[in-house]
């Protein structure tokens, strides 16, 4: 893989990702198959109603529900979606969005599940025109607090199922839909690093979206899947706020193929592999001063576990957080999933590694390691400047 690395031709850092499937990084490994269906549309034409009307049989099968259609991501189909449920097929209505003048646009969202994936998911709902009424505090929503808050104006409901999201006190996804429907409002799951594509809809709800390049590993895209008239509904969004959002034939060819991967993929293989990555590094690991790592579930109940941690400083002479930018830099930087290290810990995620990786991570990790150990003085840079660094890189692009 080495000898023909693009990434060098390019002058781009060959970064082994152990982080999860970001879109900073550029998402996910994409599978063959969808590498191969990808080249080959590449050149030809086609009629994409017809290629969406495939997608649709795909997305269906694959979810269990009615029809579906591809887009540019999931953050374009949370805006597809909630149009769709302000508009119906009002063509006229798509054209004039996001003005909603004569249409429902409320959309509720409890506001434990307000969080940002790189953007925030409540600014994907505005982005229709639609206007966001919070449900609940941070911590906490009740079932009172949702229905007190639908009106006449309730155009749907946006219910987040992600590690992101707070993980207790609000409203269970089977309750929502319930309280949703019982007042005639439908629910759009936004479900885009979930490897479950049926149990959301099975609940009940009305729309289930997806990401394609993540779990799934397809190349960049979204996936609307449901019931056939909201689906429709968000379909017909093309011809107008939609079009900023267009995904191509490749996209669209990519992610039947990897759903169609994903269906006869070997799950138990892929995830014995990855617990043999995860046992490397924790051998590789415990013992060593300062540190202990354990093997933690994936939060949200994706078949996935991810390696913690801990970095206590004084013993390993490093923090969590310089450990993890040593570990980034080098001429093999390995990113490691480092949203919550103030607390001391980082994550490392074994799904995204080519085979042969996992030796070379260990190999960082005890390089690192060792290093920092022969430091006199304990490693401890300012978590605060850390904090704001993107910040302050994206202020200086592009240079
Ligand atoms: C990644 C993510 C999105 C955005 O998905 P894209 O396809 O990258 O736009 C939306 N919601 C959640 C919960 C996500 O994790």
């Amino acid at each position: 893989m080495d000898q023909q690395d693009i990434r060098r031709e390019l002058g781009l850092r060959p970064i082994i990702n152990v982080s999860g499937t970001m879109t900073s990084l550029g998402a996910s490994i994409v599978v063959p198959e969808a590498v191969a269906a990808v080249a080959g549309i590449l050149p030809q034409f086609v009629e994409i109603d017809h290629l969406q009307k495939k997608a649709s049989q795909v997305i269906a099968r694959l979810c269990n529900t009615e029809a579906g259609f591809v887009t540019a991501s999931c953050s374009a189909a949370i805006t597809l979606a909630v149009a769709g449920a302000m508009t119906g097929p009002d063509l006229a209505a798509v054209e004039r969005l996001p003005d909603t003048t004569g249409l429902k646009n409320e959309v509720l969202i409890q506001t434990g599940h307000m969080v940002s994936y790189g953007a925030p998911v409540e600014q994907g709902i505005r982005l229709s025109g639609a206007r966001v009424v919070p449900v609940g505090q941070a911590t906490s929503a009740h079932a009172y607090q949702l229905k007190g808050a639908i009106t006449e104006r309730t155009a749907a409901a946006v219910y987040v199922v992600s590690h992101h999201t707070v993980q207790y006190g609000l409203i269970p996804l089977d309750e929502f839909v319930a309280i949703c429907h019982a007042h005639g409002v439908p629910v759009i799951v936004d479900a885009a690093s979930e490897y479950d594509l049926t149990g959301f809809l099975a609940t009940g709800a009305d729309i289930a979206l997806y990401s394609s390049h993540k779990f799934l590993g397809g190349p960049t895209g979204g996936i609307v899947a449901g019931k056939t008239e909201l689906v429709r509904a968000a379909y017909l969004q093309n011809s107008g706020i939609g079009r900023g959002m267009k995904i191509g034939k490749e996209g669209m060819v990519g992610t039947i193929a990897a759903l169609e991967a994903w269906e006869k993929r070997d799950h138990a293989g892929i995830r014995e592999r990855e617990t043999g990555y995860l046992k490397l590094w924790q051998d590789t690991l415990n013992g060593r001063p300062g540190i202990t790592a354990l093997i933690e579930p994936d939060p949200t109940h994706n078949p996935l576990d991810r390696l913690k941690v801990f970095v206590e400083p004084q013993e390993a002479h490093i923090t969590a957080w310089d450990l993890a930018d040593a570990l980034a830099s080098g001429s093999i930087p390995v990113i490691v999933r480092d949203h919550e290290v103030e607390h001391g810990f980082f994550y490392m995620d074994p799904c995204n590694l080519h085979s042969g990786q996992e030796a070379i991570v260990a190999r960082r990790l005890v390089e690192e390691l060792e290093k920092a150990r022969q430091s006199n003085e304990v490693i401890a840079t300012s978590l605060e400047r850390r904090r704001n660094r993107r910040e302050e890189a994206l202020k200086k692009w592009p240079h």
